[in-house]
């Protein structure tokens, strides 16, 4: 595996790549590696020749109270995990090179940034958005992957590479999630023992939302009875949201009809720590 922190470097190797006609696969992260970014590697590698991903946590898509500064970082341990995955190139490049003096473009994707988490992170898709384009145009991938979990995140950055023309496949990966149910994530090691212990309260609700859609399509009734779960946990200090949508357009979703896929997604605080999840009810034909 070769690490890489020069932009132009980068490019470089990535058009000498893509002369010889290999199918490059990518994997944007912001790093402390886990089972979540491994699974997303494993299902890159298999479809490509070259694996590339991208070790940057992007200052542009945390807000000026957010945890920029304290964002678990390790870059010894992902690159050994990284060798482990098959990783053939690891980006890693400085944030003054990123953003340089005079920096001011941002891409933003209207509207599907205004809901879910967008209303909470003002600005963070914008920040998403301006990464992941210009990693793409540094890589040069034909494929890059993105985990359900980040379920906004998908959909807004298919939406951008259907917008602007983007020759780059999104190929989405699944959930990976501990043993009790609580989906991985980096910011995980934030929560303290009880909170843990807690935690995976956010994906019961979820199922026990998608049970209720199920069975009987009552989408309030379902919502209801998840945010009452919730509430009524000591740990759970404040949901900021926790809604049911059109899993395609990210619209509110409607009690009639059961042809689309339904999102049901949640972000809720556990002391100083944010976690959000997402299930998916399949609509019926
Ligand atoms: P991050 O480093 O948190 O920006 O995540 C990088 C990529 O890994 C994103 O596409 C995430 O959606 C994905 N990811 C994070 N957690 C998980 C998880 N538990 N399961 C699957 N993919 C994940």
């Amino acid at each position: 595996m070769e690490t890489i922190t020069s932009i132009n470097q980068a490019k470089k190797i990535t058009e000498e790549l893509r002369h010889q006609g290999k199918i490059i696969g990518f994997v944007p992260t912001m790093g402390y590696l886990h089972q979540g970014h491994l699974s997303l590697m494993e299902k890159a590698g298999k479809q490509s020749d070259i694996l590339f991903i991208s070790i940057f946590v992007n200052p542009l898509q945390f807000g000026p109270s957010e945890d920029f500064k304290k964002y678990p970082r390790d870059l010894n341990r992902d690159s050994e995990l990284a060798k482990g995955a098959g990783v053939d190139y690891l980006f890693n490049p400085p944030s003054g090179d990123m953003y340089g003096p005079g920096f001011k473009t941002t891409v933003s994707v209207r509207d599907l940034d205004q809901v879910m988490c967008g209303k909470y992170r003002p600005g963070h898709f914008n920040g998403v958005c301006t990464v992941v384009l210009k990693l793409f145009n540094i890589i040069k991938p034909h494929r890059a992957y993105f985990g359900q979990k980040d379920y906004q995140q998908l959909i807004i950055t298919k939406r951008m590479v259907s917008d602007l023309n983007l020759d780059i496949e999104i190929i989405a990966g699944k959930t990976v999630r501990e043993e009790d149910g609580l989906a991985v994530s980096s910011r995980n090691v934030y929560l303290e023992r009880q909170q843990r212990a807690n935690a995976p309260l956010l994906y019961k609700s979820l199922k026990e939302a998608k049970k209720i859609v199920e069975k009987n399509r009552d989408l309030e009734l379902a919502r209801k009875m998840a945010m009452q779960m919730l509430k009524d946990n000591e740990f759970v200090e404040k949901i900021d949201y926790f809604d049911l949508r059109d899993a395609e357009t990210l619209e509110p979703a409607l009690d009639t009809g059961t042809k689309n896929d339904i999102l049901i997604a949640a972000a809720i605080w556990m002391g100083k720590t944010r976690l959000i999840d997402n299930i998916i009810v399949r609509g019926k034909d």
